[in-house]
This record gives structure tokens, sequence and C-alpha cells, in this order.
């Protein structure tokens, strides 16, 4: 009956094992518990029917199928129980534990050793072997066993396996030693229960502990997906760590746990997290990768934001100087213009620009330059006793802004600091000056950021232009930026209304006073009236307007010329001469031929700058047939020995000169001048030329050709009869009369 019980109980309990290994094909334990189990519950079952068999070969064999079952059974423990303890490899065991077994059946089988093969009163009769034959094997098995489990961590698993082990071990030889009775009866039929059952009990508390595992890893890899999600939108690393840190103490349930960040070069982070030693728990595998995985996801997401900070600074910064940049300096004074007017308090712009930067850049090398920039920055950044935000505009200009303005003083004395203390020391160089335009903006103003930065543009331009250096934008220059803007306008339309038109003015030559060629001056008629070049050529300049405003110019002027059937000398701007474009568009307004008809003018700044450049074109010109002449010669300070080897044929004295030929040493500075382009051969001109005086003079220092309204004025090529003669000049006072070309000039009785 106990054994009929304990059979179907442990069979019960294989087939538990069945299902949990067929849920989890590699789950080992499972597996050789459920052929344990099974192996067991036969073995209890054979058990039950052997006392109902009648004697003979029936229950021979059911004898002998008993004894292998339980052979069987101690073999499988062998799995089973290392499938808990994690102990060392069973193979030797096995191997030596079964042959002895296989020793055993064959001697059963074959000779009466182990088993008489009869029975007496129904009880069968065994041979000496019987217990020798199972023991020693079954001593191996339990030797493992027991070795096994003492070498498992001292927990309570171990301690129940042991005793549970002890007393099947037990059970089975009461089974076998204690003389047939009751003792033995349940010896035989329970001694395998204490350890099924305490396997079995350990199975389940596993099970459950893996199934708490999945659990909590499954929660482990819901608080990394939680940190990283956050990790994305973190914009503060430290406040990402102190995030990851409770995500560390509430899942670990470790209070002491602590995050720790290391900054490593090449903008590397390495992060750790830790029990404290004294108090927290040592973390199992799958505790330690998630603190490893939330490391790294705080590492990487502090890299992220180091690399993102340093792109938002290199977008703000100017990579030279290290100053804010435009960008920075926009948003800077949009923000401190709300804050002045929130605070009702003034603030000031100051647009800071070096004096000749772009001579010093030429002439020293682009290195000193940069250092010159960022000397400059360091100059215009704010000094201790001061506070005020500065910035790289671009090019050479600086921008200042200063909040909280309550005394004109201190600003006008921040901006002569600026102007005036720019310290070299250490090179060799001489500081330049600085212009400084200041800008206020007052309360109630309706001012934006951009009109204030114009504002103090147009007040450094004028500081400039009256080499005072520092000038506060006022009334006066508001309106001269208004009519500066209403003149663009003017200018732009004045082309596409055909408001400009080419005079020209005779150029003669002194020993026949003959037309010889002559000089075209742009004149506008504006609806207002006639507006001279001084009064708008400059800002045209100065805008650029004057390079498609001198396109059409060029064009007006080879028309004349044709007109005419005289040479022309047209004015080039510096501005136009620079233009890259410069030759090819000439080409295409003067239209390819005729060259040797054309004289360009250009004065000697302009020859000057882009020097490169400017040679080239030109040289290229010069090619073509076409003629240079250096414009308002001797206003320009330039050595004479530099111009002399720019390509350029012409000379032409500049009026001042001209007029100056009656004062004493007049004279002597033309002759001068002669007598240098001479060594240059350079054709001359005199301009200006207005008196009679002059005439004789310039003749008689021999000076070839002559310009000037004693000569004739600038007159519409279409007032102009076709066939020119230089009669058809009148001399201002009727002094002078002019002859028709080729024929002998006869002078006036002025001299
Ligand atoms: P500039 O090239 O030196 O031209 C000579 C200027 O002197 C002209 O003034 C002319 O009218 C004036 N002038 C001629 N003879 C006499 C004289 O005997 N006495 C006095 N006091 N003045 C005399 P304008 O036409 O007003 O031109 C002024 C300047 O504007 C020119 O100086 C030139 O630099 C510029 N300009 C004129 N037309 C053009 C042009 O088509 N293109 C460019 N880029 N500049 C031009
Ligand atoms: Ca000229
Ligand atoms: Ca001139």
């Amino acid at each position: 009956m106990a054994q009929c019980v304990t059979a179907g109980f442990i069979s019960g309990l294989s087939f538990q094992h069945l299902t949990s290994w067929r849920t989890d094909r590699s789950n080992r334990g499972a597996f050789w518990l459920m052929g344990w189990t099974a192996t067991l519950a036969l073995l209890f079952g054979v058990n039950a029917v052997l006392p109902l068999l009648p004697s003979g070969p029936a229950a021979g064999a059911a004898l002998f199928t008993r004894s292998q079952l339980l052979a069987a059974a101690v073999l499988l423990a062998l799995p089973a129980v290392r499938s808990f303890t994690r102990g060392r490899a069973i193979r030797p065991y096995v191997v030596v534990a079964g042959s002895l077994f296989g020793v055993r059946a064959l001697l059963w089988l074959a000779t009466d050793l182990v088993s008489a093969h009869t029975a007496v009163h129904g009880v069968p009769q065994y041979g000496p072997l019987l217990l020798a034959t199972f023991f020693v094997p079954a001593g191996v098995v339990a030797w493992y066993v027991a070795s096994s489990t003492l070498r498992m961590p001292a927990t309570q698993a171990r301690y129940t396996l042991q005793v549970a082990g002890s007393l099947s071990v037990l059970g089975l030889l009461a089974a076998y030693l204690v003389p047939r009775g009751h003792v033995a009866e349940l010896a035989t039929a329970v001694w395998a229960v204490p350890l099924v059952a305490a396997l079995q009990g350990m199975h389940v508390l596993r099970a459950r502990a893996t199934a708490r595992r999945l659990v909590s890893q499954r929660e482990l890899r819901e608080a990394l997906a939680g940190v990283g999600t956050a990790a994305w939108f973190a914009t503060d690393r430290l406040e990402l760590l102190a995030l990851a840190e409770t995500a560390a103490r509430e899942q670990l349930g470790d209070p002491s746990m602590t995050g720790a960040m290391l900054a490593l070069p090449g903008g590397r982070f390495e992060t750790r997290f830790d029990a404290s030693p004294d108090q927290g728990l040592t973390p199992d595998a799958a505790a330690s990768d998630f603190l490893d995985d939330l490391g790294e996801i705080v590492s990487v997401a502090a890299e992220r934001m180091r690399l993102a900070e340093h792109l938002r600074a290199a977008a703000f910064t100017d990579a030279l100087t290290l100053l804010p940049n435009r960008h920075a300096l926009e948003l800077h004074l949009a923000r401190a213009l709300e804050r002045a007017a929130t605070d009702g308090t003034a603030l000031a712009v100051l647009y800071c620009d070096i004096d000749g930067f772009k001579q010093v850049n030429d002439q020293h090398g682009h290195s000193w330059g940069d250092e010159l920039l960022r000397r400059t920055a360091g100059h215009v950044s704010p000094h201790p006793s001061e506070d005020h935000f500065a910035a790289r505009f671009g090019g050479d200009e600086f921008v200042v802004v200063r909040e909280d303005v309550r005394s004109r003083d201190d600003l006008v004395r921040l901006a002569h600091r600026i102007r005036s203390e720019l310290d070299l020391t250490g090179t060799d160089q001489i500081a330049p000056l600085i212009s400084v335009g200041v800008a206020i903006w007052e309360p109630g103003d309706s001012t934006t950021p951009e009109v204030l930065l114009r504002q103090a543009d147009t007040a450094m331009f004028e500081g400039k232009r009256t080499r005072l250096g520092v000038v506060v934008f006022d009334d006066v220059l508001r309106a001269q930026m208004v009519a500066e803007q209403n003149l663009r306008g003017e200018l732009e339309d004045a082309m596409t209304r055909g408001e400009f038109e080419m005079y020209f003015q005779p150029i003669v030559d002194s020993s026949t006073l003959e037309i010889v060629s002559t000089e075209a001056l742009v004149r506008w008629h504006h609806p207002d009236g006639l507006r001279m070049p001084d009064e708008w050529l400059p800002f045209a300049e100065e805008t650029g307007l004057i390079v498609p405003i001198g396109r059409h110019l060029v064009r007006a002027a080879r028309s004349g010329s044709r007109r005419l059937g005289l040479p022309v000398a047209v004015n080039i701007a510096a501005r136009q001469l620079a233009e890259p474009g410069f030759v090819a568009g000439l080409r295409e307004d003067w239209g390819d031929a005729d060259w040797d008809l054309l004289t360009l003018e250009i004065t000697e700044t302009a020859l000057l700058q882009d020097l490169d450049h400017v040679i080239e074109s030109l040289t290229t010109l010069r090619g073509l047939g076409v003629r240079v002449s250096i414009d308002d010669f001797g206003t320009g300070y330039s050595s004479f020995a530099r111009l002399a080897k720019l390509p350029v044929d012409v000379l032409k004295i500049d009026q001042a000169f001209v007029r100056d030929l009656g004062e004493p040493g007049g004279v002597a500075v033309v002759r001068a001048i002669i007598s240098l382009a001479q060594a240059y051969e350079l054709d001359i001109i005199a301009e200006g030329v207005e008196r009679a005086d002059q005439l004789d003079a310039l003749v008689g220092l021999g000076v070839p050709q002559l310009q000037g309204y004693l000569l004739g004025r600038p007159t519409s090529s279409h007032s102009l009869p076709v066939v020119l003669s230089s009669a058809s000049f009148g001399g201002t006072d009727g002094r002078i009369e002019l002859v028709a070309p080729r024929e002998p000039v006869r002078r006036g009785s002025s001299a």
C-alpha cells in the first residue's frame, strides 16, 4: 500500500518535471529530475506488485527489473543532484558506478552469487554478494552526492539536501539491513521520499527565483529604457547622473548606491555606480550588468551633451579672436534692448573699426593682420572696472554693447579708451587708431537692433571721414542717413529713367590749340535740377552703385566719342577697377574695337589698391591699345617712383598745381613734376587751365596738352558740332582766340 502511495506521489512529481522540461527544453535539471523520479516511480510500482506475484519466472523477472530500476535510480541521482549543486563533473562516477551495476546485473543473471533464483515460502532468496554488489556502486554515488553538497555554499538549501540525502541513505540501508518486518517494509517503501522531497522543494524554490529574476530583469530593462529616454532630453549631465543614481537605488533596493562621473581626455566620460563598501549589498551578475549599462547610457549622453555644447559655442564664437561673433551679438543686443525697455534704462552701441586695417594687412601680411585683430579683441573686451559686451562683427569691425548707461561722459571715455589706447608692446608695430561710432538707445525709442547698429556704423564712418575718431550719432547724422537712403533710391531710378548724360570737355594740343581728345564727365539730370558728380559720386562709390552706373557711362562715352570723332578719356572709380569682371565688362561696353580711342583716368589712390589685380587688368587693356592716365596727380601723397612702375601712359597734373602757378615756388613744383614724367616717358596733361597766364606758363614749361574752362567747358555731345574745331570752344572772357585745327596758334595778348 505504502509502495503504491509513494509510487503515485513520485510519478506525480515526475509528470510535473516533464511539463516544466517541455516548456523549457534547456532546463537540464528538470530533465534529469523527470528521469530520476520516473525511475523511482516505476521502482515503487514494481515494489507494490511484487508481493502479489506467485513465485516463479514472473516473480524472478520482476525481482531483476526492480534491482535494475534501483541501480538506475541510484545512477540518475548523479545528474539530478548535480543540476542542483553545480558540483564537479559526474562522468567518472557514472562510469565507475554504472560498470559496477552492470557487473552486478551479469552476476544476477548468470550466477547465484547475487540472487539464488529461488523462493522459500514466497520469500526470494539471495546470494552472498547481494549487499556488496549494491552498496559499492551506491557508495560511489553517495560519495559524489556528499562531496558535492559539501562544496555548496553554506545555505539552507545545502543543509536541507544533506539532511534529506542522509535520511534517504539511512532508509535504503534499513531496507536492506534491518530484518524483514514492518520497519524494513516501511524503509523499502519510503527511503527515496526525503531526497525526492528535498530536491522537489529546491526545484520549486528555484523556479520561483527564476520567475522573480525574470520579473526583476524586465524591471531593470525598463528602468534602463527610462533613463535612456531621459538621457536624450537631458541638457545637464549632473542632473542625468542624479536621475540614474535614483534609478539604481530603487531597482537594486540599495540606498547606498552612488554614481560618479569621470571626465577623460578627448571629451569622453566614464560613469560608475557603486554601493558603499561597508553597508551596500554585493550586486549579482544581473545587477552589475544593469549598473554597467546604466553607466554607459549616462557616459554616452554626457559625451553627446558636451559635443552639442561645443557646437553651440562654435556657432556663437569667432574662431580667430574667440570673442562672441555677429550672430551672438545680434542675440545679445535683442535681449539687452528688451531688458532696457523693461527696466527703463539707456543702452549704447559702440561700433569700432580699425583705421587703415586693409593697408596694414597688405603691407605686413595676413598673420600680422590676424594678430592685430586678436589684440584688438582683447582691447575692446571689458577691462576690470568696465562692464560691457564685446563682439567681433566681421572683418576689422568690433561692436561693444553697454547696458544701463547712466552718464554720457562714461560712454565717451570708453570710446576714447578704445580709440587711442590699443597696446602693441612686444611687437615692433605702431598701434593704429580705432574709429568709434556711438549710438544711444533711450527708453521710448522705437529703434530696432539693426537700426541701432546702422546708426553706430554711420557715426563710425563719420568719425573716419572727419578724422574725429569718436562720433556720437545725432540728429544731423540721422538727417544725413535719411538723405542717403533717399539718394540711393534716386540713383537706382536714375539709370532706368535715363537721367545720366555724358558731357565732353576738350583736351587741346598746347602748341596748336587743336582739340586732340576729350574727357567724358557725367551729369545727372535730376528732376529737381542738374546734379554735379561730386554731390553723389562718392556715395555711389561707397554703396557700390558706381559699378552698374559706371558701365552705363562707358557705353555713353563710347557713343559720344563716335559722334564727335574724337578719342575720349573715361574716369574709372577705384571700386569699378577692383571689380573682378572689370575687363570683361569694359570689352562688352566699349565694343571690342577702336581701343586706341580710349583712355582710362584713374586716381593714384585707386591705382594703388589691390595692386596685383589692378596691374593685371591694366596690362591686359594696354595690350589692346587702351591708354592709362593717372588722374589728379600729386594729391595722393604717394611715391612717384612707385606710380611710374605701374602700367600707365599719361600723367594729369592736378588743378591745384595749375592754380598755384602764380604763387612763389609754384612753377618749380610743376617743373619738377614735368621732369619726373619725362624721365619715365609719360605724356603730360595739365588740367584746370582757367586763365591765360596759366596757359602761358604751361606752354612755357613745355606741357604738351591742356584742359580747362579757358579752353572749353564740359558740354553735351548733342550741343557740339559733329566736326569739332577748336574755335567751337569759346574762351571764358574772349581774350583768347582759338583757331581751327592744324592752323598756327595765335597767342592772346594777356601775358
Ligand atoms: P576729374 O576727373 O578731376 O574731372 C575734372 C573736373 O574738373 C570736372 O568736374 C570738370 O568739370 C572740372 N574742370 C574742368 N576744367 C576746369 C577748370 O578750368 N576749372 C575748374 N575749377 N574745374 C574744371 P566735374 O565734371 O564736376 O567732375 C568732378 C569729378 O567727378 C571728376 O574729377 C571725376 O573724378 C568725377 N567724375 C566725373 N565724371 C565721371 C564719370 O563718368 N565717372 C567717374 N567714375 N567719375 C567721374
Ligand atoms: Ca578725370
Ligand atoms: Ca582730375
